[in-house]
């Protein structure tokens, strides 16, 4: 099987940029260029944004200011606005370049979970949102790494979370989902730790399971076990990278393809 040059049958793509990808204005905007482009193509799309880099863990210092005890569910209304940020400024510069486009929060974009504040998991995604913006011709922007739960309090999905929204998204949709970063794709070990690492142009899902829970940091682990139990074709590639053999793709040979699958508990 030619992993490289799969060609898709998916109904669309989510776009994942991580903090890194998002961390200035300028960033914001090349990003956007490359949606721009996507849309305009005619491809359904749905970006996730991190927050811009760093900035989670200055919200987490200012939250330790306030005092010894931490409640998780404060954290959670504090962080989930990282995400916010990134989403309005990024859907602001994308109707600048007269793409169509709408940020999402967590609970606007139907991401339920349960109440385990600062480390929720999905129980269920309402698409309805997201089908309204296609039907209307606009690009959702969706704040990763939140939802809300079952008493509409705002959730975090724990630290890298924004992988497990964009997947999850993916699988919902029936779409394939491109995870962009500030790393070429997968390495047989850290690059900048190890002489000889080596890129590699494919992982099965369980092999990257394995190097996620052993602390490899381009993907969070419960990402890839969406992306496995659902069928979900990933790519990691850097930021604005447009050759797709230049980044890695996630995949297992006999993946079996549920595309209305909804629930991920
Ligand atoms: N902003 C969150 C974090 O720093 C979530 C993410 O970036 O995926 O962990
Ligand atoms: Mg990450």
């Amino acid at each position: 099987m030619q992993l490289v040059n799969i060609t898709s049958t998916a109904k669309g793509v989510v776009h994942k940029y991580g903090g890194s990808s998002v961390g200035t204005p300028e960033k914001i905007k090349a990003v956007a260029a490359r949606v721009a482009k996507v849309a305009k193509s005619g491809q359904r799309i749905v970006v996730v944004a991190s927050a811009m880099g760093g900035m989670t863990d200055t919200l987490i210092a200012l939250a330790k200011d306030m005092g010894e005890v931490l409640s998780p569910r404060e954290m959670d209304v504090l962080l989930s606005t990282g995400e916010q940020q990134t989403v309005s400024l990024m859907a602001m510069a994308l109707n600048a370049l007269g793409v169509p486009a709408q940020s999402l929060t967590g609970w606007q974009c139907g991401i339920r979970t349960n109440g385990n504040h600062t480390r929720a998991r999905i129980t269920h995604i309402d698409t309805a949102a997201l089908e309204d913006c296609f039907s209307r011709g606009v690009v959702p922007v969706v704040a990763g790494f939140q939802g809300i739960d079952g008493h509409g309090d705002i959730t975090t999905l724990g630290r890298g979370g924004s992988d497990t929204t964009a997947v999850a998204l993916a699988a919902s949709l029936g779409f394939d989902c491109d995870i962009y970063t500030d790393v070429d794709g997968v390495y047989t070990a850290d690059p900048r730790k190890t002489a000889g690492a080596r890129k590699l142009s494919s992982v099965s899902y369980d092999d990257m399971i394995d190097m996620s829970q052993n602390g490899a940091k381009v993907l969070e682990t419960r990402s890839v076990q969406i992306a496995k139990k659902y069928g979900v074709k990933l790519f990691v590639g850097r930021s604005l990278c447009e050759n797709r053999a230049e980044g890695t793709y996630i995949v297992a040979e006999a993946a079996e393809m549920k595309k209305t699958a909804r629930a991920f508990l």
